[in-house]
């Protein structure tokens, strides 16, 4: 008995209805997920990001062998707090050509898509297998998928090309810079204002530290990227939280920020920290003469890889032909891409929906680049028979 069909509108109905917002975890989407795909007879399993409240969905259609396309979603939203919604966030509304909710354009549209074309995808698939791959935990970093990346390395036939369906535009991405978090702190000692001498003041070091990343920023940007695909045409670095100090008259003993860079995918991602670790260094036996105690410590909170060009891989190639493109672009922001690539397999970035529309209030998809995700996965099915 044939499972359940749906149209692209009807599945992603569906999934809007769950609100996913990375906080709270996935289950329920990926169980109704999991029902759907048992009654097409596709096999698939869980590798848990967070044991009972984040989990990664790994399906394969058709047989088990190498060389197959994965079409890779997030089904983690981010928030609607404090957002001024007009329409029910989790309810896909539809005005004109307009499809509104939250994770309609970032990323539930491709996944709709890509599920309501799974009783395409078991007839085709009969040589070469298409795996659907839906994480947890984008939003936050790209952590989810993490551990399914390190399962498909580790445990499964390699698959020939990975598409990331995040919101392109339908156009064919093949590069976007790496993002980098760290969180710095400064431990100084504390005194009373009038005796400077005697104390280290954590804040004015903070300040040494943050001239330096200054001047980071300025040699990131005269060193550029001489491809100009990429919006600003040059890696960055950013502080974007800090905090210390007690009160006016008392020497801070404590001063900590939070700051990123986003690298070119083919600059060194290590160049940043590596610069600012040895400035750091400098100013230590200074802090240290006044008080052995103090010090200057850096975290990497997280680092998500970049997408490098990889023109004319099995992955640029086979999406540019589905989508009737013939030219490859780079975005600015960060996806699941960089870790696949980093696995070996050639992935590249495409999939309906502007990221303008994303993580804002009103988040819509137009009925049109649904329609041309479609048209795309159409020539997918076509391209297996
Ligand atoms: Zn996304």
């Amino acid at each position: 008995m044939p499972g359940t069909t749906y149209t692209t509108e009807e599945m992603l109905a569906r999934l809007i209805a769950f609100d996913t917002t990375s906080r709270d975890g996935n289950l329920p989407l990926i169980a109704f997920v999991e029902d759907y795909l048992d009654g097409w007879g596709v096999p698939h399993f869980r590798v848990d990001y967070e044991a009972g409240k984040k989990t990664n969905l790994f399906a394969t259609i058709g047989p088990a062998i190498a060389g197959g396309i994965v079409l890779s979603g997030h089904t983690d939203v981010v928030p609607v707090d404090g957002q001024p919604w007009t329409t029910k966030p989790f309810e896909l509304t539809a005005k004109e050509d307009r499809l509104f909710g939250r994770g309609t354009c970032d990323m539930k549209g491709f996944i709709a898509v890509c599920l309501a074309r799974v009783p395409e995808f078991v007839a085709a698939a009969r040589k070469r297998p298409i795996h659907l791959a839906l994480s947890c935990e984008e939003e936050v970093g790209c952590r989810g998928v993490r551990p399914l990346v390190a399962h498909i390395r580790d445990h499964l036939p390699k698959p020939g090309a990975v598409i990331v369906g995040e919101p392109t535009s339908m156009k064919v991405v093949n590069g976007h810079k790496s993002a980098l978090t760290f969180a710095t702190e400064v431990t100084g000692l504390e005194g009373h204002s009038a005796l400077t001498d005697k104390g280290v003041n954590a804040i004015m070091v903070a300040g040494e530290l943050l001239a330096e990343i200054n001047r980071i920023r300025q040699s990131l940007i005269e060193t550029g990227d001489p491809s100009g695909r990429f919006d600003p045409p040059y890696s960055t670095v950013h502080v974007g939280t800090i905090e210390g100090g007690t009160a006016k008259n008392i020497i801070p003993r404590r001063c900590a920020f939070q700051w990123e860079t986003r690298l070119l995918p083919m600059a060194d991602p290590d160049y940043t920290i590596t610069r600012f670790d040895a400035f750091a260094r400098t100013l230590e036996p200074a802090m240290h003469a006044v008080s052995p105690t103090s010090g200057i410590r850096t975290d990497t909170i997280n680092r998500v890889p970049g997408l490098a060009p990889e023109p004319h891989s099995a992955a640029e190639n086979l999406a540019l032909h589905l989508a009737g493109a013939n030219a490859t672009h780079a975005v600015s922001y960060v996806t699941e891409a960089g870790l696949y690539q980093q696995i070996g397999i050639p992935t590249v970035v495409c999939g309906p929906g502007s990221i303008e529309q994303a993580h804002k209030a009103d988040e819509f998809i137009d009925r049109g680049e649904l329609r041309k995700c479609e048209a795309f996965m159409e020539k997918l099915v076509a391209a297996l028979v």
